[in-house]
């Protein structure tokens, strides 16, 4: 399991996932435990809007072909 400190030498972002309202919100890379596994981090975070504990930490990755990051969405 990759540590935050592996996925930021990737030079990829970290998103939250919500499985119950669809939102989806780039994390502050910084800001978090540079130690921690993507699952701590997961554990530690809950759904801003609906506070759905059980979210998704998923890695994005830019697209290659258009620059474009994926887009911050809600339902
Ligand atoms: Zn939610």
């Amino acid at each position: 399991m990759p540590t935050v400190a592996d996925i930021r030498a990737e030079g990829v972002r970290l998103t939250i996932c919500c499985p119950n309202c669809a939102r989806l919100r780039y994390l502050n890379i910084d800001r978090l435990d540079q130690s921690a596994t993507l699952e701590e981090v997961a554990a530690g975070l809950k759904c801003t809007r609906c506070l759905e504990p059980d979210i998704e930490v998923r890695i994005m990755r830019c697209d290659p072909e258009t620059g474009f990051w994926p887009a911050e969405s809600a339902r």
